[in-house]
Order: C-alpha cells, then structure tokens, then sequence
C-alpha cells in the first residue's frame, strides 16, 4: 500500500537525534526519501540503518553543519542534479544555547544561536525556494518553540531567534501564496522528551514528555500535498491554529 508520503524527496535539518531523527523515520516509513541532514554522521547512519531495516523510501545522508552557507548552496545544486525537485523541507535543526540574562551571553554564544536558528533556515530558503517550486506540491515547515511568543526571563537568546524564525516563515509563506503550489507553516512542538529539553530542564521527570515520535502525524499532515494550511502556527498540543 502506497505511504502518506509515497515518493515525494523531503529534507530534514536536525535529523541526528530528536524531533529531527523521529520525523525523519517516520516520513521514510510512509514513503519518502529523506534528505538527513546533521552534524553527528555516527547518527545519521544509525537512521540510515533503521530506515533500511524497517523498509520505505530510504535515506539519504547529509553530515553538514548549517552554519555553513556554501555548503546549504552545494545541497541544493546536489538536489536539483539528482531528482530536480524537493517536495518537503523541515527547517527543524536548533540550538538552545545558554539560558541567561541578556547582558550575560556572550558574542560568540549570540552569534552561533542567531546562526543556526535562523541564519541557516534563510539561507535553506534561499536555496532551496526553487526546487520547492518545481514540486507539484511544495511543503515547508520550521520548527519553532513557545519561547517565541513568551518573554520569559534569561530564555531571550533562544526566544529572540524563534521569533524571528516565525517571522521569517510567516513572510516567506506570503511570498510564495500567490506564485507558487509551495505552502509553509510553523509547529510550536511544545515539552518533549529530547537531548535538548533534559538540558533545559535537567531536574525535569522526562517520562512525563511526549516522546518525539508522537509529533510525527502532525509533521506528515503538514508535508503532505493535501496540507492547504500557511503561514500558520500549529500547537502540538491543541494541534489546532493559534496564530
Ligand atoms: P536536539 O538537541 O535533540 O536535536 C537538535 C538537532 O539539531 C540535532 O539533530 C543536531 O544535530 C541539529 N543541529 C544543531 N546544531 C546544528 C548545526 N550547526 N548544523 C546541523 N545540525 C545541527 O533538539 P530537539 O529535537 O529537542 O529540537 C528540535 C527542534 O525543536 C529545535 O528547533 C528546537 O528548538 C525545537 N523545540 C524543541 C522542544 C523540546 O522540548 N524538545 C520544544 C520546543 C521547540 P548535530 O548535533 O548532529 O549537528
């Protein structure tokens, strides 16, 4: 039986571990080839692994940081050389950096939050925005975080840049509206149980968090090409649209 994703190319950022690594398995298990993009290869070929023992659409690896424009350019020349198009782009990679007043952090910690959380989604779009387009049904959805619209004490390095990923998502999916099948939105995962939550909440009982494979159905609506939703917001939790 075909999968909810059968045969559309989808790149996920973040795929090591996580959000990025469950949304990743449970796109290839409907059908899609996944673009696997992170950092950690030793992870990246775990996935690939499971991906093949569990069949679908197969893998493909990326060990890239994201920090690295020329590199993003180089993926999507890769991409339009191998199959022309991308159907699905999760901008899902991020960084939580340090959790500190504002006056506290550091240029160099400043300037890497800024860069991955935002930066390198801008630049994806930038390249990627054409290979989107030559999908009969582009979809593209960036992770986000509560923080973006809660302005909670030493939380503004990490909520400044979910902010501005919002903000960025939102215009990009005005642009593409009108002149393009591309459609783009936003999910706010809320608490999960993750690398990244324990180090933000390290005295946190994790066994009460969503595991990251629960988010998957909503990320497989989002990609799919019946999804007519953009520029949205969507809530894990309400799974409905709040902005
Ligand atoms: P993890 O820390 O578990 O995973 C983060 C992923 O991002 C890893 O795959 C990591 O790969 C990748 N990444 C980080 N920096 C880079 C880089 N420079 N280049 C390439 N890849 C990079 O985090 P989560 O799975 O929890 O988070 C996923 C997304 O969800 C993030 O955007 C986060 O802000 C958001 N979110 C998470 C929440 C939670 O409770 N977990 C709540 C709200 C939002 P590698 O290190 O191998 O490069």
């Amino acid at each position: 039986m075909a999968g909810k994703l059968q045969d559309r190319i989808a790149l996920i950022t973040g795929a090591s571990r996580g959000i990025g690594y469950a949304v990743a398995r449970g796109f290839a298990a409907e059908g899609a080839h996944v673009i696997a993009l992170a950092r950690t290869s030793g992870a990246l070929e775990e996935l690939d692994d499971e991906i093949k023992q569990a069949g679908g659409g197969g893998a493909t690896l990326v060990p890239l940081d994201i920090r690295d424009g020329e590199g993003i350019d180089r993926l999507g020349a890769s991409i339009f050389e191998r199959w022309g198009r991308l159907d699905v782009f999760i901008g899902n990679a991020g960084i939580l950096g340090p959790l500190s007043p504002l006056h506290h952090i550091s240029p160099k910690d400043w300037e890497e939050l800024v860069a991955v959380n935002l930066t390198a989604n801008w630049r994806l779009i930038r390249s990627l925005d054409p290979l989107l387009r030559a999908s009969p049904a582009g979809r593209a959805v960036f992770v986000s975080s509560g923080a973006a619209s809660i302005n909670t004490p030493f939380w503004g390095g990490y909520g400044t840049t979910k902010a501005a990923l919002e903000y960025l998502a939102k215009t990009y999916a005005a642009e593409v509206a009108e002149t393009s099948n591309i459609r783009v939105n936003i999910v706010n995962p809320g608490a999960t149980r993750t690398a990244m939550r324990a180090k933000a909440m390290p005295g946190e009982d994790s066994d009460i968090l969503p595991q990251p494979s629960e988010l998957v159905p909503l990320f497989l609506e989002l990609a799919s090409g019946g999804c007519l939703d953009n520029g949205r917001v969507f809530d894990f939790r309400t799974w409905k649209q709040i902005h």
